[in-house]
């Protein structure tokens, strides 16, 4: 059973995606926000802006590099922290618009997982990122968003 945490209790370590559900990330998050009083201020547009902030911090770390460098940040531990930071606030943010949006992230990866399994049928697209590719062979189809 999952407990929420409380203000004295720190978070759960080690832990890792191989061990940890998605709901008691959720519930970290949605405690911390609690104990703030903050949910006035996580609307969903906020919410929506505020990852997207994140997401642009996190690509602030590979803004200019060369594809070797931005491959080399995993093995600099400075910068893999820094990375893993704003990784963690967009999927903070992710989770706190989940909750106040009540959608289940499971279950929105596995239905757009096989919507993308229809949409980009392995046997035309492997190798190949899509229609603009100089190299695509497959049939011509309009530009989809992923
Ligand atoms: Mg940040």
């Amino acid at each position: 059973m999952i407990t929420p945490m409380t203000s004295s209790e720190q978070v759960p370590f080690p832990a890792s995606d191989a061990t940890t559900p998605i709901a008691r990330l959720r519930e970290i998050v949605e405690k911390f926000v609690q104990e703030r009083s903050w949910e006035p201020f996580h609307t969903p547009k906020n919410l929506v802006m505020a990852l997207a902030v994140e997401a642009a911090e996190l690509m602030e770390h590979f803004q200019w590099l060369t594809p070797e460098q931005g491959e080399a940040v995993a093995r600099n531990p400075e910068q893999r922290e820094a990375v893993a930071d704003e990784m963690a606030d967009v999927f903070c943010y992710l989770l706190a618009l989940s909750s106040r949006l009540g959608i289940d992230l499971t279950t929105a990866v596995l239905r757009k997982m096989e919507k993308n399994v229809q949409k980009y049928p392995a046997e035309i697209y492997r190798g190949y990122f899509g229609p603009d590719d100089p190299r695509w062979p497959g049939p011509a189809s309009s530009s989809a968003s992923q």
